[in-house]
């Protein structure tokens, strides 16, 4: 069996901030040789997701304005008692999660036409990672 491992780097000029990250991915399995396995792709931290979906500026938008209705930013969380004003970035990264698990066939990823891999952030300007981790033979 093969095992790879890189971290991506974040640092957005925004608060929240979408990024397209499958070229990334697809370099990282190409790196790692594995011909048939899985990348699991996951956000290191509490205020951000990696999520697949189509890469369509109006659908980022979409999304955004669909995450911040229900995770609306408040200054009532509990969350804030402790000095934080982020409860709404941990109740965002919720809703799209932190990792996907994709599937490597003949290696290459192995994503739906218009699957397509981002890194979410919901707490920026400041130092983010994501761990990509391969396996496979
Ligand atoms: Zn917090």
């Amino acid at each position: 069996m093969k095992a790879h491992t890189e971290y991506l780097k974040f640092h957005t000029k925004k608060h929240r901030d979408y990024i397209h990250i499958t070229p990334q991915v697809e370099a990282a399995v190409k790196k790692s040789g594995v011909e048939e396995g899985l990348a699991f792709v996951s956000a290191m931290h509490i205020t951000a997701a990696v999520y697949v979906n189509d890469n369509e500026s109006g659908l980022i938008q979409d999304i955004d304005e669909w995450l911040e209705k229900l995770a609306p930013f408040r200054e009532t969380y509990r969350h804030h008692q402790t000095g934080e004003d982020n409860g709404d970035s941990h109740l965002k990264s919720l809703l799209l999660h932190q990792s996907v698990t994709l599937p490597i066939t003949k290696g290459k990823l192995d994503l739906g036409t218009w699957q397509r891999v981002f890194y979410a952030e919901f707490d920026g300007q400041r130092e983010k990672r994501v761990i990509i981790k391969i396996i496979g033979k």
